[in-house]
């Protein structure tokens, strides 16, 4: 076993440019990214808690553009770091998920946009908790929202 990798204090010097990799979970799941000859940094967090997102708000703000960034964890995890990543200003192609495929993924009506926590794989069906309407779940994350959009999945049977 390797000794583990320092902490993760934010220590990303000015105008880092590189890949930024931010885990989360008891586990502290490997970000498993091929950084080839980038360097990287490494982050870890046991959840992505207002406390760590700003950490990770931090490094970002430190970062020049050009910064890659590997969220790897629990969805609902991965999902809250990639909206904060994303009002810093990342841009999709910028954000790289390692989603574990386990755990409560959230769907966000395209209706009445309230998020439904479900457990349900991409292509299941749930019913939206505030409108009631019965979505479909894509696989279709949004990372503006920092979660999968779900829209009707009746829509076309209606006159
Ligand atoms: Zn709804």
């Amino acid at each position: 076993m390797r000794p583990a990798p320092k902490p993760a204090a934010v220590d990303c010097r000015p105008g880092f440019r590189g890949v930024i990799r931010a885990s989360f979970g008891p586990d502290h799941v490997p970000a498993g990214c091929h950084t080839g000859e980038l360097p990287h940094h490494d982050l870890r967090f046991d959840a992505a808690d207002p406390n760590s997102l700003q950490d990770l708000r931090t490094a970002l703000a430190h970062s020049r553009v050009g910064v890659r960034l590997v969220l790897a964890g629990p969805p609902a995890d991965v999902h809250a770091a990639a909206a904060a990543a994303a009002e810093c200003g990342l841009m999709d192609e910028e954000i790289i998920l390692v989603r574990e495929e386990v755990g409560t993924r959230t769907i966000y009506c395209g209706h009445c946009h309230t998020p439904t926590p479900t457990t349900q794989p991409p292509g299941a069906e749930v019913d939206c908790r505030g409108c009631g309407t019965t979505l479909s779940t894509t696989d279709h994350f949004s990372r503006r929202i920092g979660g999968y959009l779900g829209f009707s999945a009746y829509a076309e049977e209606r006159p």
